[in-house]
């Protein structure tokens, strides 16, 4: 199964992904996430995208495409992929159809996750990581059941990302609506798009993408 989670920031994407991993042992393929570790370890891709990602722009369609490729390429043909924060434009769905195809895999479902814009400031200010495992937190929303704890894998030490702040993320919902949300009608055509309301709890996010994913 290989499916893509598609939204603006903050609509809850990484959220859900690592819940099917856990629950499914899909396999999430975050190109923030790739880019991120890039940045950090200071490869020639990383050296390109800080600045850009920092401003909120998008990141060369080349870029992140290659970074798909290769972790595509490192796994099992038996693993589903979670698609989280890919494609972004028109021409990175265009790439994922042939780097799909060329790996024998197809896509099953593209699962739309319908926010409120004015929400998704205070998701996303509120947003915070585990610095060891990267599970997701948020100051209201998801707290760890321990305060300084990680209820995943005990760590006490968590971090936040730079582009996470009112003003960046401003940016961030234009270059969606702009690039990001004109790519839907091409898998619409297609009849695999299913919308789920981002709105709602984050079990009964999950609930509704299980259904999908079980249909
Ligand atoms: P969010 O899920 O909050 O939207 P991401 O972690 O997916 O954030 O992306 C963070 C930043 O990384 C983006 O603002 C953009 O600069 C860059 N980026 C991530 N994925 C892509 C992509 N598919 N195409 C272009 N840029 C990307
Ligand atoms: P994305 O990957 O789409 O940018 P995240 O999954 O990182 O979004 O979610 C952004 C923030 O909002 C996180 O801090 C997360 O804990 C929180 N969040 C995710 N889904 C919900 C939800 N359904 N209701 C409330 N908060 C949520
Ligand atoms: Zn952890």
């Amino acid at each position: 199964m290989n499916i893509i989670l598609l939204g603006p920031p903050g609509a809850g994407k990484g959220t859900q992904a690592q819940r099917l991993v856990e629950k499914h042992g899909m396999r999430q393929l975050s190109t923030g996430d790739m880019l991120r570790a890039a940045v950090k370890a200071g490869t020639p891709t990383g050296l390109e995208a800080k600045a850009v990602m920092e401003r909120g722009e998008l990141v060369s369609d080349a870029i992140v495409s290659a970074l798909i490729g290769d972790e595509l390429d490192s796994m099992g043909a038996e693993s589903g992929a979670i698609f989280d924060g890919y494609p972004r434009t028109e021409a990175q769905a265009e790439s994922l159809d042939s780097i799909l195809e060329a790996r024998g895999r197809k896509l099953d479902h593209v699962i739309e996750l319908d926010v409120n814009e004015d929400a998704l400031v205070e998701r996303i200010t509120g947003r915070f990581t585990c610095a060891s495992c990267g599970k997701g937190y948020h100051d209201t929303f998801e707290k760890p059941q321990v305060e300084g704890t990680c209820d995943k894998c005990g760590g006490h030490e968590f971090k936040r990302r730079p582009d996470d702040n009112a003003e960046t993320v401003r940016t961030r919902m234009a270059e969606y609506r702009a690039k990001t949300a004109p790519i839907l009608p091409v898998y619409e055509v297609r009849g695999i798009v299913s919308k789920v309301d981002g709105m709602a709890d984050m079990d009964e996010v999950t609930a509704a993408i299980e259904a999908i994913l079980a249909k």
